[in-house]
């Protein structure tokens, strides 16, 4: 049984016994993995407080068959976000990703995108000068795409004729937006204004994630995405109605 290194985020932990916890952990490497820590509640073990909620950190895991955990032998801190403790937006949003990746990711499907995404945000929540809304966009907008529910943005999604600004729709069922023929046939449509069209856009691509974006439009954009993650996830993730946008 090799022993496989990863670097990992903590998204969840569970205690498993009087000394033995279970973590769900989303590695660069692996993916999403759940592994039993044992002495993980001991205050001396050989994980120290590495296995504490979105804490980033090397680990060293024994893969088992399937149908067993894998068995974590060591955990190493390598960057704790402490702004998320100081700003409740913040942190709502860091639950949010932390929700979405254990939630709705495979257990061993692996998108170093998505991770380098992931820690990316954490670190920018709660910067001075970056709005939680736009930043958590942006990862919802790139993890979408990994996944395989990029919205179509450029192309109606009905039809795949080219739209422009005006007029548009956006239809969770249709899977993004739809131009101005196609959108009586979508019943679960939504009017879609052009600057929120453009953030869909812009968003993923640019490094300057907090983008000007006035309140109207970022209400937009946290409303429509909500609205197609709850469609796409079949449920409302729990920690939506504490976005703010
Ligand atoms: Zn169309």
């Amino acid at each position: 049984m090799p022993a496989e290194k990863a670097r990992a985020l903590v998204l969840r932990t569970t205690d498993w016994s009087e000394t033995s916890r279970i973590a769900t952990l989303w590695t660069r490497e692996f993916g999403k993995v759940r592994v039993l820590a044992k002495g993980g509640r001991r205050l001396k073990s050989a994980f120290e407080n590495a296995l504490d909620l979105l804490t980033l950190c090397d680990i060293v895991l024994l893969r088992k068959s399937s149908g067993s955990l894998d068995l974590l032998t060591e955990a190493q801190v390598v960057r704790r976000f402490p702004r998320l403790r100081d700003d409740l937006s913040a942190l709502y949003a860091a639950y949010y990703v932390a929700e979405l990746l254990a939630d709705w990711t495979e257990d061993y499907d692996p998108h170093p995108r998505v991770f380098d995404e992931a820690v990316e945000t954490l670190a920018a929540l709660g910067s001075s000068g970056v709005a939680a809304g736009p930043r958590l966009a942006r990862f919802e907008l790139v993890l979408l795409r990994e996944l395989g529910h990029g919205p179509a943005v450029n192309n109606c999604a009905a039809c795949a004729g080219r739209v422009s600004g005006d007029r548009l729709a956006f239809s969770a069922a249709a899977g993004g937006v739809v131009c101005e023929r196609c959108q009586n046939r979508h019943r679960d449509r939504r009017p879609l204004s052009a600057a929120c069209w453009q953030a869909l856009e812009s968003l993923p691509e640019s490094t300057d994630s907090n983008r000007h974006l006035n309140a109207a439009v970022r209400a937009e954009l946290r409303q429509l995405l909500g609205h197609y993650i709850t469609y796409l996830m079949g449920r409302k993730p729990r920690l939506l109605p504490y976005l703010g946008s």
